[in-house]
């Protein structure tokens, strides 16, 4: 178990409270619904899960997602400790998403990553993870980070984590939300997903829609089962 695994553990079954439009039953909230699992079923969990049984959905493990993507290293605790400071300092709610984005410009010094951070929430765009993420992301002597809060509730409007500073591992880490491999347990099928589409290994696009798949295009048997892409 890494740092960032054990701080992620900590996010995801942190007590996100219960908003008064979260209209969770009484332990349908996802911080409830990750309490008490072993470290081995943490470590253990798919990264990916295939549903046919209403259309075809995949769902990625955020757990999974989040460790091979973010770092929680030396150098994001310190930026941490600068946030809390900024956070003390302004008297601003650690929860006030103004406040991490007013950080995230303040700190920002850009190299690579030109546009000026602003909060993105995952709610508002397409994509397959278990949870909603809501971040800033910003830079600093050429390292990418990200100040990240996790929705533990089950109204997107409220019920989010304490934010926490992550060293960004991959670049495009938030853009491979929207991606899975698709594969086939009796032929060895395979496809990428992105979006509604499929791609075959030669990145050419596959004819079959991803909500109308429901067998394997090359030998129509059930056994399809979906991964998280490696992190790039
Ligand atoms: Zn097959």
């Amino acid at each position: 178990m890494t740092k960032t695994q054990n701080r992620l553990i900590e996010m995801l079954t942190e007590n996100t409270g219960v908003h008064f439009l979260d209209s969770g039953m009484s332990n349908g909230r996802h911080w409830q619904q990750n309490q008490g699992h072993t470290l081995s079923e943490w470590q253990n969990r798919p990264s990916a899960l295939l549903d046919t049984d209403y259309g075809t959905s995949v769902t990625l493990d955020v757990f999974g997602f989040l460790s091979d993507r973010l770092r929680l290293s030396e150098q994001a605790e310190q930026v941490q400790a600068q946030f809390s400071e900024f956070i003390d300092e302004n008297n601003y709610s650690l929860w006030d998403c103004s406040a991490m984005e007013e950080f995230a410009q303040l700190v920002h010094e850009p190299s690579t990553l030109e546009r000026t951070p602003e909060i993105v929430n995952t709610y508002n765009f397409e994509n397959l993870l278990s949870q909603v993420l809501q971040f800033v992301e910003f830079e600093i002597n050429g390292v990418q980070f990200v100040l990240l809060q996790i929705h533990g509730g089950a109204d997107v409007r409220g019920g989010y984590t304490a934010p926490q500073v992550f060293e960004v591992l991959s670049e495009y880490w938030i853009y491979q939300s929207t991606e899975a491999l698709i594969s086939c347990a009796d032929c060895g099928w395979y496809a990428t997903l992105n979006g509604p589409d499929f791609y075959d290994p030669d990145g050419l696009q596959v004819e079959t829609k991803f909500y109308e798949l429901k067998a394997c295009p090359e030998c129509q048997s059930y056994k399809l089962t979906a991964e998280a892409p490696e992190a790039y």
